[in-house]
């Protein structure tokens, strides 16, 4: 505690931020305004060296580790109470490599910054789809996106990271270095250390691609999800698509008659030349009326950049994750019964298409697990600081009845969409019983006292 009241880590040359520095609840704020966390020590790294001497402080002094990378995951945990956030939001760097056709990224860096510096380039990789997401927390647990049916996962696309280990050491971890740590980097999220860097492989793309969302009345969901099923089945590698049911955001490339009205659509993107893109998403755009249809040749940075004001830092939210083996019948009865149920008009299901590139890569190459399913949907509670505990209450109620709804057909869930009261079971069932032994075994090599726990935690295995 002296230590920490004087401000002190040796060797270490970033900020420091403790309660009353001016910039405390700034430092403090993650994208999701509902969590309220007050760190002792918020220690912001200026570099690689700086996260290793905060690690050795931390154990120093016996304090509770968070480590920060976007700020993005909906339960909170890039911050703990009382105790020290290694805040990497100081270190975005992003370089590019053309002779290999790579990109170094520091672990702090946001996917705006990979698609900016990649793109001028031609380049990009899997990233996520709202450019203030962090590159960390996502590169870590999975990485679905707009590329992926094409190019793989975001963590099908790390080639190397250096990682900070829970005794302060620096490692490389790639295929050659390290491979247990590096298959266990690729899904097991933060439980293994503090990722400096990332480097990624970068594929040809745009600038402009074929992309943009077409919306249709809520009243048509059954029959735009039972079109939709078949498309989606038949689209090439190079097409993902995301359904999303809710209404139609107050964005202004559209209409004001159309803000907030229920609303279900598939937006799209292609990995490929915008004419091929074209007659890939023709059917889609030909289905029955639409209420708008965006669909055009779009600059990949824009289309990455497009959905961001719709979920900005600061409001509250709530959210329930699942995987789906299919769109059966079934699941698209449940879909239509609950989808438009929410009191919030800003609250959204979304329902991401997997397979392609995705399914290719074999089971238990990563520790990110599940290859085989072919959706992959996230149901989004989102309500405003302003309103009462009981629009909260009302919001996280819809999130969960929808859930338990679809619980006979449910196949398994995506780690980075668990929130907050989600428990272990729902860890290990993101990784299925083998990724999950294996994950606690790794655990126990390189973290076997947990020391980076406030994560979705996976606890060493035991002898
Ligand atoms: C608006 C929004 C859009 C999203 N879109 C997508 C999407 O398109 N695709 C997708 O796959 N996911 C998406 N997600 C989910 C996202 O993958 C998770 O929220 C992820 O945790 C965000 O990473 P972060 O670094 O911003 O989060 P943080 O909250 O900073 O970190 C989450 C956890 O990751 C670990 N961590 C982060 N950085 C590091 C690091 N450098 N080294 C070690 N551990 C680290 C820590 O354990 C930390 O607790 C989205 C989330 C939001 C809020």
């Amino acid at each position: 505690m002296t230590a920490l009241t004087a401000m002190q880590i040796p060797g270490f040359r970033g900020i420091l931020i403790t309660p009353g520095h001016h910039d405390y609840d700034d430092a403090r704020a993650v994208w999701n305004g509902s969590v309220d966390r007050r760190p002792r020590l918020i220690a912001r790294c200026s570099g690689t060296a700086d996260v290793a001497a905060a690690v050795r402080f931390a154990r120093d002094c016996d304090l509770e580790i968070a480590v920060r990378g976007g700020g993005h995951n909906v339960a909170g945990t890039a911050l703990c109470d009382d105790g020290i956030v290694i805040d990497l939001s100081a270190m975005r760097a992003v370089s590019v490599d053309l002779v290999d056709s790579t990109a170094l990224v520091q672990g702090g860096a946001l996917w705006g910054d990979v698609d900016h510096e990649t793109q001028a380039h031609g380049l990009a990789t899997t990233g996520g789809i709202v450019s203030h997401t962090g590159v960390g927390g996502l590169s870590l647990g999975g990485g679905i996106g707009w590329l992926m049916r094409k190019h793989g996962l975001t963590v099908d696309n790390v080639v190397e990271a250096e990682v900070v280990t829970a005794t302060g050491d620096i490692v490389r971890a790639s295929a050659n270095d390290h491979p247990d740590l590096f298959w266990a980097l690729r899904g097991g999220g933060g439980n293994f250390g503090v990722v400096s860097s990332f480097r990624f492989a970068l594929h040809p793309l745009g600038p402009t691609v074929m992309a943009g969302p077409v919306f249709w009345a809520s009243e048509d969901t059954t029959d735009v999800l039972h079109f939709y099923r078949d498309f989606a089945a038949d689209a090439p590698d190079e097409l993902t698509t995301i359904i999303r049911l809710g209404t139609v955001p107050p964005l202004p490339i559209v209409g004001d008659e159309l803000h907030f009205r229920p609303a279900i659509a598939v937006a799209s993107c292609y990995a490929g030349p915008v004419e091929d893109g074209e007659r890939a998403v023709r059917a889609l755009r030909q289905f029955g009326t639409p209420l708008v249809d965006l669909v055009g040749p779009t600059l990949y940075v824009d289309q990455q950049s497009g959905l961001d004001d719709t979920v900005p830092h600061g409001w509250h939210y709530y959210w329930k994750g699942t995987n789906l083996a299919d769109l059966s019948d079934a699941v698209i009865d449940i879909i239509a019964e609950h989808a438009y149920g929410a009191t919030s008009p800003r609250s959204y299901a979304a329902i991401f298409h997997m397979g392609g590139a995705v399914a290719r890569a074999p089971r238990g190459a990563t520790a990110y697990p599940e290859r085989n399913v072919n959706h992959n949907m996230s149901i989004d509670a989102v309500w405003l600081p302003e309103h009462d505990d009981t629009v909260g209450s009302a919001e996280t109620a819809w999130a969960r009845a929808f859930l338990d709804a679809l619980e006979p057909h449910r196949a398994g869930v995506y780690v980075n969409f668990l929130d907050f009261d989600d428990d272990t079971s729902r860890v290990r069932e993101a990784y299925g019983d083998a990724n999950f032994q294996r994950l606690a075994e790794v655990k126990a090599k390189y973290d076997p006292d947990n020391v980076f726990r406030n994560n979705k935690n996976i606890q060493p295995a035991t002898q």
